[in-house]
C-alpha cells in the first residue's frame, strides 16, 4: 500500500498532457520505491537563470524555486526537498546572491516537495517565513497528519513567522507580492502572483499553486470535508488571474521546459502565454472531475451492480 501511495504522490504533480515530458516521468516507474527526499528526478542539478525581468529560477530541475529580487531585499519562493538546500544555496551563491539578502522565503503549500528545506534555507539566510494560515499547522508539523498522505511524507517542521490570507500582499521595497487562497490540494495551498519589467514591459507573473488530486479521497472525506467546494474555487481562481507567464511548482504543468527549449532557439517570448492559466485550470477541472465521477461510482453499490441484482435487493 505504502508503495502504491508514493508512485501516486510522486506522479501527481505533474499535469497528465505534460506528464510525458516531465523530468519525473523517468523515474516514475521506480517511484514507488522512492520517498520526497531521494527521487533524483526532483534534485537533479540546474544551473540558475533568469525567467524575466526580476525573476529567477534557482531549483533544481524537477520542483521550481524561484527567486524574486527587489532593490531593499529578495524574496524566495519555495524550497523544494529537504535535500534541495544546498543547491538553492549554490544557485544563489552563483547568480552573486547575499544569502542574507534573502528576507521573505513564501510557501507555495505544505508538502514536502515544496516546503522540505525551508527550514535549513531560512536558517541560512535569515530569512522570515511566510505561508497561507490554513497551511500553517501543517508546516508546524513537518507534514504529520496530512489529511491525504498522513504520515507518509514528512519534512523538518517549519516555523511560519507570517501568515497570510486570502488577496493579503508582501511589500519588499518596490515589490509586492499577493498571495491567492487556492485551497483543495492543501487547505492552505496559494497561488502567488507579482510583476516583473524589463524595461517598460511589465508582466503579470503567475506561479500558480497545485491544482492536482492525486489519489485523494474527495467525497465523505472526514479530515477535508469541503474539499470539492474549494477545489472548485480555486479552478475558477486560477482562470481568471491576469496571467502572463505562468509558473508552477512543478515545470512540467506549465511546460516550463519546452517553453525554455524553444526560447534558448530563438523564440524569445517562449515563456509568455496569456492563456497559460485558463489552460492548466481548464486541465485540473476536468481531471478532477473525472477523477470525482469515478469515485462517487465507487462508493454508490447500486452502480456497481447488473440491474437484474438491484432488483432482487429491492424486493423486500
Ligand atoms: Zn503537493
Amino acid at each position: 500500500m505504502r508503495l502504491l501511495i508514493s508512485a501516486i504522490f510522486l506522479s501527481s504533480l505533474i499535469a497528465p498532457s505534460t506528464y510525458a515530458q516531465a523530468p519525473s516521468a523517468q523515474s516514475a516507474n521506480t517511484a514507488s520505491v522512492l520517498s520526497c527526499a531521494s527521487d533524483p528526478s526532483w534534485t537533479a542539478p540546474q544551473k540558475p537563470f533568469q525567467i524575466y525581468g526580476n525573476t529567477w529560477y534557482v531549483g533544481p530541475r524537477g520542483i521550481t524555486v524561484l527567486l524574486v529580487k527587489a532593490r531593499t531585499g529578495d524574496v524566495l519562493i519555495d524550497g523544494g526537498v529537504p535535500t534541495d538546500a544546498a543547491l538553492i544555496e549554490a544557485n544563489l551563491r552563483e547568480l552573486g546572491i547575499d544569502l542574507h539578502d534573502i528576507k521573505w522565503i513564501l510557501n507555495s503549500h505544505a508538502h514536502c516537495d515544496h516546503a522540505g528545506s525551508i527550514t535549513q534555507l531560512a536558517r541560512a539566510t535569515g530569512a522570515q517565513v511566510i505561508a497561507n494560515a490554513a497551511d500553517t499547522a501543517l508546516l508546524a508539523r513537518g507534514g504529520h497528519g496530512d489529511p491525504q498522505y498522513g504520515d507518509r511524507f514528512t519534512f523538518p517542521p517549519v516555523h511560519v513567522t507570517r501568515t497570510v490570507n486570502d488577496g493579503e500582499t508582501i511589500r519588499v521595497g518596490d515589490l509586492i507580492l499577493t498571495a491567492h487562497s487556492t485551497p483543495g490540494h492543501t487547505r492552505g495551498n496559494t497561488t502567488w502572483t507579482w510583476t516583473s519589467c524589463e524595461g517598460e514591459r511589465c508582466l503579470h507573473m503567475v506561479d500558480i499553486g497545485s491544482v492536482s488530486a492525486p489519489g485523494y479521497k474527495l467525497i465523505d472525506n472526514p479530515k477535508y470535508p469541503d474539499i470539492v467546494k474549494d477545489f472548485e474555487y480555486s479552478f475558477a481562481m486560477v482562470a481568471a488571474l491576469p496571467c502572463d507567464i505562468p509558473l508552477a511548482p512543478h515545470p512540467g504543468v506549465v511546460n516550463f521546459w519546452e517553453r525554455v527549449a524553444r526560447r534558448e532557439q530563438g523564440d524569445a517570448d517562449a515563456l509568455v502565454d496569456s492563456a497559460g492559466c485558463r489552460a492548466v485550470a481548464k486541465e485540473a477541472r476536468e481531471s478532477f472531475e473525472a477523477q470525482l465521477a469515478k469515485e462517487r461510482t465507487a462508493a454508490d453499490p447500486a452502480k456497481q451492480q447488473p440491474a437484474s441484482a438491484r432488483r432482487g435487493n429491492d424486493v423486500p
